[in-house]
């Protein structure tokens, strides 16, 4: 613990009104298209943070938190497993790394290759544990070589496939990140039918994870069952290298 009680109790109050403010859009996004609020559940990316405001985060009623980056990620988990919260790993994966990652993640947003998906199996099989993946869909133009990483659409289907084939993993959904330019909704609706198509032969597929700080209320109303968002609630990140 590096901040005393003082301290604590101003992040505290900062976060908890930062969190309301967000549940509130949340709610009035899913309300404006007849959804029910229970439909979405916020995962709050702490990546960069410290594990007191995760600590804080749970004391205020958090459940999900994302980190993107072994082993920051894994190194959280472990301080905090007394919180027993589900860890989502969103960020770009290395395949050298999947397999660790698959020691402490429950939830994989960002799985975009089948050598990813062999890792992950692999590191999940071995630790005895089932790690939920969703296959990560690029929403960019094709060729726009944005870097953000996600399976073209025409390659979910099958990448769902050897997830559901594959022992340690279970196939739950699809991840999107909206395109720098351009509309979020309209990404964001060709999401929801890629997710659509694949519930039709997979039935477990259920969740759409979409929606970050400034464009969630656009997923929520394109169907997100999972809003992941950082700076709404924690403030500024210095920017990543
Ligand atoms: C960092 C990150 C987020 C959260 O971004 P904010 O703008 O801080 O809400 C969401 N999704 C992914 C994939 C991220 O890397």
């Amino acid at each position: 613990m590096t901040a005393g009680p003082p301290d604590d109790h101003v992040r505290r109050d900062e976060l908890a009104e930062h969190l309301d403010d967000v549940r509130h859009q949340i709610d009035a996004a899913a309300a404006s298209v007849g959804r029910r609020p229970e439909e979405v559940t916020l995962v709050v990316v702490t990546k960069t943070f410290p594990v007191s405001d995760i600590r804080l985060l749970s004391e205020l009623g958090v459940r999900d938190v994302a980190e993107n980056r072994h082993p920051e990620a894994g190194e959280k988990a472990a301080e905090l497993a007394d919180l027993g919260l589900t860890w989502h790993f969103i960020g770009q994966l290395q395949t050298n790394k999947a397999a660790r990652v698959a020691q402490y993640a429950d939830v994989v947003h960002s799985v975009d290759s089948e050598r990813l998906v062999r890792r992950l199996g692999t590191g999940a099989h071995s630790a005895g544990r089932v790690v939920s993946c969703l296959v990560q869909v690029s929403l960019d133009p094709p060729g726009d070589g944005s870097g953000r990483g996600g399976a073209q659409p025409g390659d979910v289907t099958h990448l769902a496939d050897v997830i559901a084939a594959t022992e340690g993993l279970r196939l739950a959904g699809v991840m999107g990140v909206a395109p720098a330019g351009g509309s979020a909704a309209d990404a964001f609706a060709r999401l929801s039918q890629t997710a659509a198509d694949l519930r039709a032969q997979q039935p477990s597929a259920t969740m759409i994870s979409a929606g970050m700080s400034h464009d969630f209320g656009d997923a929520v109303r394109a169907g997100a069952t999972h809003v992941r968002v950082g700076s709404a609630i924690l403030g500024h990140r210095p920017p990543l290298g």
